[in-house]
């Protein structure tokens, strides 16, 4: 409480922007997760590694646009692509285009896609996938995971599909992800399954990667029943040099990707095998259309391309991984024994308040039950202070252009938390 009051206190122009706010969206706001009580802040400015709020407070941006703004606030490259495509190519011609083509040559190369399909969003990457997979198995059931998020209207909290879930009653989803048994026998029980739809790390329900075994096995038994196998690589393909699927040694059928692959503006696209993305070929008889008026605009096509080949190259790919993974490392050692607990891998870290019963977390379902939201909220409130924006619920997606020194003085700020509340811990 005390935390919360010294919270209000600070940010003045953020609780007025809040009170505007709400008189045009509803709460004030138009992406649910960035609401947060008692009034979310609001930033004005990013440069560099940082975001500043409306208050004139600093801080180094450890959101990272959940994961979409992994190439940082002012990338040269970036902006220089932005400037010359407006001024040489234009915005948006209603045309296929040379850009088009390029990036999704570079999407296929990268990834090992066969074909790939441009859409704005993950959530539409995932609509169009799934309507493919059903399209090209004439069957209807997915099979999904409970804590599995794919996108704004194909959400799984707790068991069951989140009630603004399209399609609702085509889902099973699967409790205790990474519970090979039990998904195996789902996937061989489930009738008129068309698909199974898995991330190969679980990012939204808390940065818990899946073991290869189970993703293999699930792999395999989706082939057994003649279903596609099909992975969420939205988050994920950022962590490998060609997704983290690749990394596994999986063949998935059909894949879906997004964020930082329109090198920071609104993408998605989705991709796989040249058999099952002939759905979508307008050329043959009786193909599913995929239309989206922005699908191919030029400015996201040359930005995604410039930002992939040039800027996230697969080099830069594994030094911002272990990049991360060292952060993971030095924040489990100045937690140790504590209530807090981290997850994730390379460049993502989910970060957990639990009741020290909890050794290891597996699925989200370990979290649950012992989850202690009131320090998560006092984690939260104190790192602002520090000067570090991090997301409510505790998730850290690296950028780029942080630096090692700036992450040290992330371990040192969660060390004094730590040593702060030691009573509590
Ligand atoms: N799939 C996964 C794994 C995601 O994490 C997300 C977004 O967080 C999506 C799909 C949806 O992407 P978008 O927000 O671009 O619609």
């Amino acid at each position: 409480e005390a935390a919360e009051a010294r919270f209000v206190a600070n940010n003045p122009l953020s609780r007025k922007q809040h009170e505007l706010a709400v008189g045009a969206l509803p709460g004030g706001n138009t992406r649910t997760l960035l609401h947060t009580a008692p009034f979310p802040l609001t930033m004005k400015q990013g440069k560099g590694a940082y975001v500043w709020d409306e208050d004139g407070h600093k801080y180094l941006d450890l959101v990272g646009e959940l994961t979409a703004g992994l190439y940082g606030h002012s990338n040269p490259i970036i902006r220089e692509t932005i400037l010359s495509t407006f001024d040489s190519v234009g915005l948006s011609l209603g045309s296929t285009t040379v850009q088009e083509h390029k990036h999704a040559a570079l999407l296929c190369s990268r990834f090992k896609l066969e074909r790939v399909r441009m859409a704005n969003t993950g959530t539409e990457a995932n609509m169009h996938a799934l309507a493919g997979a059903r399209h090209f198995t004439s069957r209807r059931k997915i099979i999904v995971f409970s804590g599995g998020y794919h996108g704004a209207v194909f959400s799984f909290p707790n068991g069951k599909p989140a009630a603004n879930t399209v399609d609702r009653d085509d889902f099973v989803v699967v409790p205790r992800y990474n519970d090979t048994e039990l998904a195996v026998s789902t996937i061989k029980s489930t009738v008129d399954l068309a698909a199974v739809l898995v991330e190969p790390m679980q990012g939204a329900g808390g940065c818990i990667p899946g073991t290869r075994e189970f993703l293999h096995a699930i792999q395999d038994a989706a082939h057994e029943v003649g279903a596609l196998f099909m992975l969420d690589e939205v988050m994920t393909s950022r962590l490998a040099p060609h997704g983290l699927g690749v990394e596994l040694g999986l063949k998935p059928d059909l894949v879906t990707m997004g964020k930082y692959l329109g090198g920071g503006l609104a993408f998605g696209a989705f991709g796989g095998r040249e058999e099952v993305m002939a759905v979508y070929d307008p050329r043959l008889e009786g193909s599913l259309a995929h239309s989206g008026t922005f699908n191919n605009n030029t400015l996201v096509m040359c930005i995604g391309f410039e930002a992939l080949s040039r800027v996230f190259t697969e080099e830069a790919c594994v030094e911002l991984n272990e990049k991360g993974d060292r952060l993971r490392e030095s924040l489990k050692h100045v937690t140790k024994g504590t209530k807090i607990m981290f997850t994730g891998r390379g460049s993502l870290i989910g970060v957990h308040f639990v009741d020290a019963c909890v050794e290891t977390i597996t699925c989200g379902e370990d979290i649950q039950a012992t989850e202690r939201r009131d320090l998560r909220d006092l984690f939260w409130f104190e790192m602002l202070e520090q000067g570090f924006w991090t997301t409510r619920r505790g998730f850290v997606a690296l950028i780029m252009e942080t630096e090692e020194s700036e992450l040290v003085g992330f371990v040192a700020a969660v060390e004094k938390f730590v040593e702060r509340h030691r009573e509590i811990m």
